[in-house]
């Protein structure tokens, strides 16, 4: 059978994620040193996993609300209060999602229709540019530049808004880059958003690994922005748990509402045992990630002063758990690098391109790694570094 001919053709032309593919080269090698794949290193927090097991322990093993159970929405609305300063209604705004990764399709399918254009910043995590497809939208692509340590300039939006924009998604701290906000551009594009009258998304999933002191800022707090604003934001990152699958959006009633219908189509809810222990994790707060977020801070001071060390430049970024230092001075392109330094010294690292075309010229290294690890890591890639240069 010709499958091609029977597949969507939405889906048939849609990329394979660069990550996966390039980490289908490491699978099955105990010898690499993987700075790649985005995720903490420690395992969840022992009191948010012994929630779910005590959950477990007493049979709730049902279907939840479709909206999420009703006491991790008060517990999310009060946690979402205290970190954004932002108040949501649990009983109408907020909505429990398969991780941030449902909550952005599912944002984007209640939202679009098709053509509608929708203005993202590359580079960027990886799913933005097919979920908007997904939900027959437009992607319009805003690149984000090193000289800018990866802000993204609210002059630059203003160049890519036409009639059919709808919506603008935000990603501060940035997947890959580690790139922040600073507040005046935040505030010309909460301006902008207002002025063409526009939907904003903002995916916070890294906002609680900020360095430096830094205080976080979102869009949703900013005068007029949180009846416009989609605030989408999850466990993954900073609880450690990626793989219970657990995320959730604020957004006013009506946003909700159309999201919450095509959630319970697709999904129906998000289980029950990951939201037991999501509510154990906010009711941790801080206390179960502050000496994660002092320990990445400290890993990153050694990164980023190794990469400048062996001549890669590489800028200071303000949150997340990644560094994207620039590779042109090897005369490499970045798959080449990163497929290299594989090959030669099995350290993985993601090329800038899997997070769109913007990324050329850097690879991305995740330091959410053991210290002793990256110390190693850099070991071998800057004898990698001094062998190209040759
Ligand atoms: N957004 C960004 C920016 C991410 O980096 C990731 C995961 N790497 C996600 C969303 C998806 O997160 P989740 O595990 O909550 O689905």
């Amino acid at each position: 059978m010709d499958y091609n001919s029977k597949l969507s053709t939405q889906i048939r032309d849609l990329p394979r994620s660069g990550i996966r593919d390039f980490f289908e080269l490491v699978i099955g090698r105990s010898d690499v040193i993987s700075l790649g794949v985005g995720e903490p290193d420690k395992p969840t927090p022992w009191p948010i996993r012994e929630a779910a097991i005590r959950s477990l322990e007493k049979g709730q093993t049902s279907y939840t609300s479709n909206l999420g159970l009703e006491s991790l929405r008060v517990a999310i609305s009060g946690y979402v209060e205290n970190q954004f300063r932002v108040s949501y209604d649990p009983k109408k705004e907020i909505l429990v999602t398969v991780g941030v990764s449902e909550a952005l399709d599912i944002a984007f399918r209640a939202l679009l229709n098709p053509g509608d254009e929708v203005i993202y910043h590359e580079p960027c995590y990886v799913s933005y540019a097919p979920s908007i497809k997904m939900a027959y939208g437009v992607p319009v692509v805003v690149e984000t530049r090193e000289e800018n340590e990866f802000a993204l300039m609210a002059a630059d939006v203003e160049k890519a808004i036409t009639p059919r924009t709808k919506i603008i998604a935000l990603n501060f701290p940035t997947n890959p880059t580690g790139g922040i906000m600073p507040r005046e551009e935040l505030e010309k594009i909460a301006a902008l958003a207002i002025k063409h009258d526009l939907i904003v998304f903002t995916d916070e999933i890294y906002c609680e690994l900020l360095y430096d002191n830094r205080q976080h800022l979102s869009i949703a707090e900013l005068p007029g922005m949180k009846e416009r604003t989609v605030l989408l934001h999850g466990f993954s990152k900073a609880f450690a748990m990626t793989g219970w699958r657990l995320g959730y959006a604020c957004a006013p009633a009506p946003l909700i509402e159309a999201m919450m219908k095509v959630h319970q189509y697709c999904m129906l809810c998000a289980p029950i045992m990951s939201q037991m222990a999501g509510l154990e994790a906010l009711k941790m707060g801080a206390s179960a990630y502050e000496d994660m977020r002092q320990s990445y801070e400290q890993r990153r001071n050694v990164i980023v002063s190794r990469l400048n060390g062996m001549g890669l430049h590489c800028f200071n970024p303000g949150g997340a758990f990644y560094v994207f230092p620039e590779i042109r001075s090897t005369g490499l392109t970045s798959k080449e690098f990163a497929i290299g330094l594989l090959e030669k010294k099995s350290v993985a690292v993601v090329p800038g391109t899997a997070f769109g075309a913007a990324g050329e010229g850097f690879v991305r290294c995740c330091y959410a790694t053991a210290p002793e690890l990256i110390v190693k890591a850099m070991d071998l890639m800057e004898e990698y570094v001094n062998e190209v240069r040759k």
